[in-house]
């Protein structure tokens, strides 16, 4: 399974990525988890990205083509992936279409802005390994700390309300346009974001049937 997962900040693709990824038993590529692990290693990478993501910009698409065709090219994606977060402009969907990598869906999740405007105030981080958590719908076993391996949880830097509006008008401006580029190639499916989230994991998996 090769999938492209294709949604607004916040809307869940993170964590329906995560519980896809088990499931398929495939490696979630995040380019966001990519980079911000460039910033906390000060890398020249880093050094870029640091300056759009702070601003809720995207980060070059020269750059991120490069970032994405090199992951792809290590050994746990042979048998599939997910992509999280890329493409995210027509131009990193028409590298992505060049690379000659056969894409098997499209997956958007669809959240309308105002839930989630509220979704990321209470949203955390794990420092560590990026798994995602929430603090009313998906709280960690002990606060402040990721379940998965102890790391410490953290809200993003980019989900302050300033940044999360920015990000939102970046993705309806450059993002949005790929549901048709998508559409137009009969590759998109479509699920809802629900409140619970194994409702909204329910409606994904229905979407992929289709597949
Ligand atoms: P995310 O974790 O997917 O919300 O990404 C966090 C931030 O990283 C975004 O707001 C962008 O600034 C940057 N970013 C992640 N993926 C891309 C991409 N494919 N193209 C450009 N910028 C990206």
């Amino acid at each position: 399974m090769k999938l492209i997962i294709l949604a607004a900040p916040g809307a869940g693709k993170g964590t329906q990525a995560e519980l896809l990824s088990k499931h398929f038993n495939i490696p979630t590529i995040s380019t966001g988890a990519i980079l911000r692990k460039n910033i906390s290693e000060g890398t020249e990478l880093g050094e870029i990205a640091g300056k759009y993501i702070n601003d809720g910009k995207l980060i070059p698409d020269d750059v991120m083509i490069k970032v994405v065709e090199e992951r792809l090219l290590e050994s746990d994606c042979k048998n599939g992936f997910i992509l999280d977060g890329f493409p995210r402009t027509i131009a990193q969907a028409e590298a992505l279409e060049n690379s000659h990598i056969k894409i098997d869906a499209v997956l958007t999740i669809e959240v309308p802005d105002e839930k989630i405007i509220e979704r990321l105030g209470g949203r955390l981080e794990c420092k560590n390994c990026g798994s995602t958590y929430h603090k009313l719908y998906r709280a960690p076993k002990t606060e402040g700390v990721c379940d998965n391996c102890g790391g410490k949880l953290e809200t993003r830097a980019d989900d302050k309300p300033e940044t999360v509006k920015e990000r939102l008008a970046t993705y309806h401006e450059q993002t949005e346009p790929l549901k048709k580029f998508y559409a137009d190639r009969n590759m998109l499916r479509v699920a809802h974001g629900r409140e619970e989230i194994a409702d909204t994991t329910a409606e994904v998996i229905k979407a992929l049937q289709q597949c």
